[in-house]
C-alpha cells in the first residue's frame, strides 16, 4: 500500500475503558466514570423532551448549513450567523481548520500537556509540530510567541487547559494576540469555558472583531452533556469562515445534534446549576488535596489534575480495581498525575475515598 507517510508514523486514538468492560473484568457492580469530562448530571430535561418530540423522517438528510441552530447560536453569543462554523463536536472543527492551514513545509506551534488533537491532525496533514514546554502546566505564551517563525500557519491555545484545568486571564491573551502575526490563526480552544468562573476569564464572543486571526472553539459535549451527539461551534471572522467551510463535509452535524444542541442552548438554568455544582464538587477535592498533602492545579474546568508521588498507572490500576475509572496524566507526559473529572457529590466523595485508600496502601510499603 502507498500510504502517506504521517500515516505510518500515528496511532488510533486509545478510548478509556468502557464501563461494561471494567465491569466484566474486575466483577463490580458500579462503575465510577470520571475519566472524561462528560457532565455528570447528564443534559437538560429540555433536550430529551425535544429528541422525544422529534417527528421528521429519519430517510432526510441533515440541514447542512444547521440552520435552526445557527440562528440559536447566533442569538446567544450575539455574534452574526455568518461568523459560525459548525463541527461533528469540537474534534471535526479542529480536523478542518487543519486540513485548510496545515501541510508539507509549514509548522504548527502548540504547548506541551494540552489536548492531543492538535498535534494529532497537524501530523496527519504533514506539518510539523512545534511543542512549547509548557511552565507548571500553563502554556509559555513568550516562548509560543518566539516559536512563530514565516511558516507557521496555526497556533492552539487551550484555554480551560485540558488537562491542567488552567486557563489565561484576558489581560496575559490579550497581550499574547496583541503580538502574533496577522497572518497565523489563533485557536483558542475554549471546550470548558462555561465552567470557567474566575473573574479575569476572558469572554471572547466578539475578540473577532478586534482580532481577524482568531477561531474561537466550543463544544456542547462538555456543559452542555451532549457529547454522544456530536455538536461544537467556532466563531470567527466572516472571511476566515467562508475559507473553512469547503473542508467541511457536507452533512457534517446530525440532526438529532442540531435539534438537542438548540434545546440545550435554551436552558440556561440547567447550564447554571452544573456550573455550581462543579464547583462545589472542586471544593471537596481541594479541601481533600489540602487535608493529604496532595498538590494540585487550581482548575477553571470540570475535571482536577492530581499530582502524586507514584507512577500514574499504578494509580489508575488501583482505582480501576475499586470500580473508579480516572485518567493517567502519563499520555499527556505528566507521568505522576492523574486528571480527575469532578462528578456529583457522591461520586467525588467515593473516589476520594478511593484515592485515599490508595494513599494509605501507599504509604505502608
Ligand atoms: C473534549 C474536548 C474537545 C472535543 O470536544 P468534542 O466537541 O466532543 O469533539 C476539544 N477540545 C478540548 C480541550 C476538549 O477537552
Amino acid at each position: 500500500m502507498k500510504w502517506n507517510k504521517a500515516v505510518l508514523s500515528l496511532k488510533p486514538y486509545q478510548p478509556g475503558k468502557s464501563t461494561d468492560e471494567v465491569k466484566r473484568q474486575y466483577g463490580l457492580e458500579k462503575i465510577v466514570k470520571l475519566a472524561s469530562n462528560e457532565n455528570p448530571f447528564g443534559c437538560s430535561e429540555q433536550v430529551k423532551k425535544s429528541i422525544q418530540e422529534f417527528s421528521n423522517s429519519f430517510a432526510i438528510y441533515p440541514d447542512g448549513y444547521a440552520t435552526v441552530l445557527r440562528s440559536a447560536v447566533a442569538k446567544h453569543t450575539g455574534v452574526k450567523e455568518t461568523e459560525l462554523i459548525f463541527g461533528n463536536g469540537s474534534d471535526e472543527n479542529i480536523q478542518i481548520i487543519s486540513r485548510s492551514l496545515l501541510g508539507p513545509g509549514k509548522n504548527t506551534v502548540a504547548a506541551t500537556g494540552t489536548f492531543s488533537q492538535y498535534r494529532h491532525n497537524a501530523t496527519l496533514e504533514g506539518a510539523e509540530v512545534r511543542e512549547v514546554p509548557h511552565v507548571d502546566g500553563d502554556h509559555d505564551l513568550d516562548a509560543m510567541l518566539a516559536a512563530i517563525d514565516e511558516n507557521t500557519a496555526v497556533v492552539w491555545v487551550c484555554t480551560p487547559n485540558n488537562p491542567t484545568g488552567k486557563y489565561i486571564p484576558e489581560q496575559k491573551l490579550r497581550s499574547f494576540l496583541d503580538q502574533v502575526p496577522e497572518d497565523v490563526l489563533v485557536v483558542l480552544d475554549e471546550a470548558y469555558s462555561e465552567y470557567a468562573v474566575a473573574e479575569d476569564y476572558p469572554r471572547t464572543n466578539h475578540w473577532h472583531n478586534t482580532y481577524k486571526n482568531i477561531i474561537v472553539l466550543r463544544t456542547f459535549s462538555k456543559a452542555y452533556g451532549l457529547a454522544s451527539l456530536r455538536v461544537g461551534y467556532g466563531i470567527a471572522c466572516e472571511e476566515i469562515i467562508q475559507r473553512l467551510e469547503p473542508s467541511r463535509e457536507p452533512f457534517n452535524v446530525n440532526t438529532l445534534g442540531q435539534v438537542a444542541a438548540v434545546a440545550a442552548l435554551s436552558d440556561q438554568e440547567f447550564l447554571e446549576t452544573c456550573r455550581a455544582e462543579n464547583r462545589k464538587g472542586m471544593e471537596q477535592y481541594y479541601q481533600f488535596c489540602e487535608q493529604e498533602n496532595v498538590s494540585y492545579y487550581p482548575s477553571q474546568g470540570n475535571f482536577i489534575f492530581l499530582h502524586f508521588e507514584q507512577d500514574a498507572d499504578e494509580i489508575f490500576q488501583y482505582l480501576l480495581k475499586r470500580g473508579f475509572i480516572a485518567r493517567s496524566g502519563k499520555s499527556f507526559g505528566f507521568p505522576t498525575s492523574l486528571r480527575v473529572t469532578v462528578g456529583s457529590q457522591e461520586e467525588n466523595a467515593g473516589m476520594i475515598e478511593a484515592i485515599k485508600g490508595f494513599l494509605r496502601a501507599a504509604s505502608e510499603k
